[in-house]
Parts: structure tokens; C-alpha cells; sequence
């Protein structure tokens, strides 16, 4: 159980600076089991806690934890250049509260992006030590080959990289689709793979992260939403 004044909750949950979140309970916007609360000083259990604003309820959350179905043409540097960011996606409340992409994937890239404003859990989920399985659908320019499996499978040599690159697993799919499930994150590292086992990348889907599918999620691309507990349990 803890609490905090209601100025610091608004503020904590993205709602703007300290001054503004208390002009918002000045000017009444605020209100918790139908009752307005226009002192911000007021403590409020957090525990549970659902307000009211702007004609939504908010669930108080100490961090979010969320996946969003990546469309092409959006970028998940914080400062995009060419396309619009991941969080334009999202409730400004969660740019507020420093929601970050956990690790990247290419603009054009679709599907599965865990997101949160955690950093020790955005951290252990792109550490490379958990060895945490990312599974990705390609769609190759030319045809798949048992050779291209197999050469996937035994590792390809990528120019920046010291050792040889493998899939830990790799499946054809159809003529022109393969499922590759790969333990690292380096840099473009599906296409480049492809690129050097002698194929090209079309297009590129991760449908998975851990155990956790995309199809489970059942997201249209552009949607996103909270993980639940259980969800988060699937991701190792
Ligand atoms: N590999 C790539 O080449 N691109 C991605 O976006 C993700 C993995």
C-alpha cells in the first residue's frame, strides 16, 4: 500500500509537468469514484487506484508494460527521421512517461514491440545473456532452398561480427517464406543474414518473442496493449 499526492500521481502517469497536473485538479478535471478531487495535495492510495479524466478512466500503473503490432514505415528511434516514431502509436501520456521501444526493429519491419518505461526490465529484455528467442516470418526474394536453411542454420559470416551468425532454428514456410528464430539482436540481422546466404529480404515479420505469439495477441497492426501477468511470464 502506498501514497502520493495527487499532483505527483497525474504527473507520474504522464500527464504533464507538476504545475500543469495541478492546474488539472484546480480546474476539477479530476475525479475518482465519481467524486471531483480538486485539492492535488490530497493523498490517494495508489494501490488499485482508477481515475478519472479527460472522459477516461486510468488505471494507476507504476510502469507500463506494453506490445504494440508495429506497422511498416514507422521508426523506433526517439528521434525519428524518416518516418514517424513508434510512440505516435501510442497515448501521449506514455511519451510523457519515457516509454522506449525494448530493442528495434527496422522501419519497415512488422509486428511484435514490447515497449515500457521500465528500464531494468527494457534491460534484462535485450540482454543478450537471456538468450531470449525473437521468431521472425521473411519473405525472401527468391525462392527458399533446403540449402538456404541449412546454410542459415550453420551460421553466416557477417562483416562487423567476430564469430559466425546462426539460427537457432529455421523452417521453410512456403516458396518464398521462412521462419527463422534467432537468439541474438544485431543489426538488421535477418536481412543481413539472408543478404549473405545468398538470398534478399522482402519483407520481414516478428510474430514472436519468447513464447509469446503475436497471433495470441490478436492486435490489428497500428494496435497495441497492456501485457498481462501472464503475458509477461511467456516472454523468456
Ligand atoms: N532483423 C532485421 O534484419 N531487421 C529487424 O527489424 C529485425 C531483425
Amino acid at each position: 500500500m502506498s501514497k502520493l499526492s495527487l499532483d505527483r500521481i497525474l504527473q507520474s502517469q504522464g500527464f504533464g509537468t507538476r504545475k500543469y497536473c495541478r492546474e488539472l485538479v484546480e480546474d476539477g478535471e479530476v475525479s475518482i469514484q465519481g467524486q471531483v478531487l480538486d485539492n492535488f495535495k490530497q493523498p490517494v492510495e495508489t494501490d488499485g487506484l482508477v481515475f478519472h479524466i479527460f472522459d477516461e478512466d486510468w488505471e494507476y500503473r507504476e510502469h507500463v508494460y506494453l506490445v504494440l503490432n508495429k506497422p511498416g514505415n514507422f521508426e523506433c528511434s526517439r528521434k525519428p527521421s524518416h518516418h514517424p516514431g513508434v510512440l505516435t502509436l501510442l497515448p501521449e501520456q506514455f511519451s510523457w512517461r519515457d516509454v522506449q521501444p525494448v530493442g528495434r526493429l527496422d522501419h519497415d519491419t512488422t509486428g511484435m514491440l514490447l515497449m515500457s518505461d521500465d528500464g531494468p526490465f527494457i534491460h534484462a529484455q535485450s540482454s543478450p545473456k537471456r538468450h531470449i528467442p525473437k521468431v521472425y516470418e521473411a519473405t525472401t526474394a527468391d525462392p527458399v532452398t533446403p540449402e538456404l536453411v541449412a546454410t542459415l542454420l550453420a551460421g553466416v559470416k557477417l562483416h562487423d561480427e567476430p564469430a559466425p551468425l546462426a539460427a537457432q532454428t529455421c523452417r521453410q514456410l512456403s516458396e518464398h517464406k521462412l521462419e527463422i528464430i534467432l537468439e541474438q539482436g544485431k543489426y538488421h540481422q535477418v536481412k543481413r543474414m539472408l543478404a549473405a546466404a545468398g538470398n534478399h529480404c522482402a519483407a520481414l515479420q516478428r510474430t514472436a518473442i519468447g513464447q509469446l505469439t503475436l497471433k495470441s495477441l490478436n492486435l490489428q497492426e497500428g494496435e497495441w496493449c497492456y501485457l498481462t501477468a501472464e503475458q509477461m511470464a511467456l516472454l523468456v
